[in-house]
């Protein structure tokens, strides 16, 4: 092994000492993943010792200490508890508070669902008043359903940011629906539309990886990319990720290979060391992959559970960037088979179509598995879910409700198109 292990307070931040150069075994892994034509000149692997950074670089969010323990513990995934018996998850199931009976359990889950239900709704009351408000002024007065009321529905949608596209679709089959008279009065049109969300929404479902339900337990460390344009909240979620994972009992490691950036990697140590998770880092300008390749290394030998990584998100050099994603996914894969088992894309809902033009160039190489939709309580223009479902035909794992780090949810369709129609 070229690398030891250095511990820091209580083990929340393990630094790499890498003192000792990669091994030469180690160093044609790593080479060998070069692509022939990738834009990037070859990198250097000189690694060093970098020791870990302290909280400087902010604004970060606080911990919520009040929350923070018994909230996360049981995990907010409504739908859990509906489906059929937990299979093999890795963070599906609590085997914390075996003192409690099981209805006590029951209760203190189905309190907590109701919770985070509840902030949910909070957080797309925005993007739930402004479509209400438009779908009050389309129906206004109106009795019947014809022409003139359709495209102010369609002007009312396309506000919402559920796309061009998407909701040209969606009109099309209410209108099919108004010729075979399925729909006869404005209840049932409502009823359609909602009918029609979560139609797209369920449907994407069906690729990519839609469910922590679908985390089987014998893979070991069970690797989950990140990646974004700077500034969506990749940071911030693989925190909240790291948390959530951990709060389930799992041993979680994160992987800081967004080397491009010095401030992501110190952002990312900030939150590693709230969530008292190890970070693996090196020095800025270090080639990511080689970065992977230690900390796929070091979850290997430690039994990590769950490895998340962190990439780089630079847009203005986009072919580089693609092809290094590329590189990172041919180590993982090497090393760990299967890996990446998942690849979260997140998406900035305030930036909505753009955000979503932006996405499309991951959905080329990165081999996204599903979606992390941030900052929705920050828009009114939360309808973009829609289009994402529609669109990238990719799931929509998990939502960023806020900055803290319980500020995340599992999206739920179901839930999300209710509060929208509330
Ligand atoms: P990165 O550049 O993609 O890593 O982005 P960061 O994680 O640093 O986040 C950028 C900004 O967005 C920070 O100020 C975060 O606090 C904020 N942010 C991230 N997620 C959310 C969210 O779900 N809601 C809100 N309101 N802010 C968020």
């Amino acid at each position: 092994m070229g690398f030891f292990w250095k511990r820091r307070k209580k083990e929340e931040i393990i630094t790499l000492g890498l003192s000792q150069p990669l091994t030469e075994e180690e160093r044609v892994s790593v080479e060998r993943a070069e692509t022939p034509t990738a834009a990037a000149a070859p990198e250097q692997i000189v690694p060093t010792v970098v020791e870990p950074v302290t909280p400087a670089v902010g604004p970060t969010p606080e911990v919520d200490r009040q929350r923070d323990d018994s909230a996360s513990r049981v995990q907010n995934d409504s739908r859990s508890v509906e489906r059929e018996p937990v299979r093999s998850s890795v963070f599906s199931t609590s085997i914390l508070g075996l003192d409690k009976s099981i209805e006590e359990l029951q209760a203190e889950e189905a309190a907590l669902e109701q919770a985070f239900a509840a902030r949910f709704r909070r957080a797309i009351s925005a993007t739930r008043e402004s479509l209400s408000e438009k779908l009050d002024t389309v129906f206004q007065g109106r009795k019947q359903i014809d022409a003139e009321l359709l495209d102010d529905l369609e002007e009312a949608l396309v506000a919402a940011d559920i796309g061009v596209a998407t909701t040209l679709d969606i009109l099309d089959r209410v209108r099919r629906g108004i010729a075979r008279q399925q729909i006869n009065d404005l209840d049932a049109l409502k009823a359609a539309i909602k009918n029609e969300l979560l139609t797209i929404l369920r449907e994407a479902e069906k690729n990519g990886v839609a469910s922590e339900l679908a985390v089987p337990e014998n893979v070991r460390p069970y690797v989950m990319m990140i990646v974004g344009v700077n500034g969506v909240g990749k940071t911030t979620t693989i925190g909240k990720l790291a948390h959530r994972i951990k709060a389930e009992g799992n041993d979680v490691l994160i992987c800081a290979a967004d080397t491009f950036r010095a401030a992501a990697t110190d952002q990312l140590a900030v939150w590693a060391e709230r969530t008292g998770v190890p970070l693996i880092q090196q020095k800025q300008g270090t080639d990511p992959a080689a970065v992977l390749f230690d900390a796929l290394k070091a979850a290997k030998a430690r039994g990590t559970d769950v490895l998340i990584v962190d990439t780089a998100g630079r847009l203005h050099t986009k072919s580089n960037l693609m092809a290094e994603l590329e590189k990172m996914r041919r180590v993982a894969g090497r090393e760990v088979e299967g890996a990446p088992h998942e690849t979260l894309l997140v998406i900035d809902a305030v930036t909505g179509q753009n955000g979503l033009e932006q996405a499309r160039q991951f959905l080329k190489t990165a081999g996204v598995t599903g979606v992390v939709l941030t900052k929705l309580d920050g828009t009114a223009k939360g309808g973009i879910a829609v289009a994402i479902a529609k669109e990238l035909k990719l799931p929509i794992r998990y939502a960023g409700i806020g900055e803290r780090v319980d500020d995340l949810v599992v999206f739920d369709p179901e839930q999300y198109v209710n509060s929208l129609f509330e």
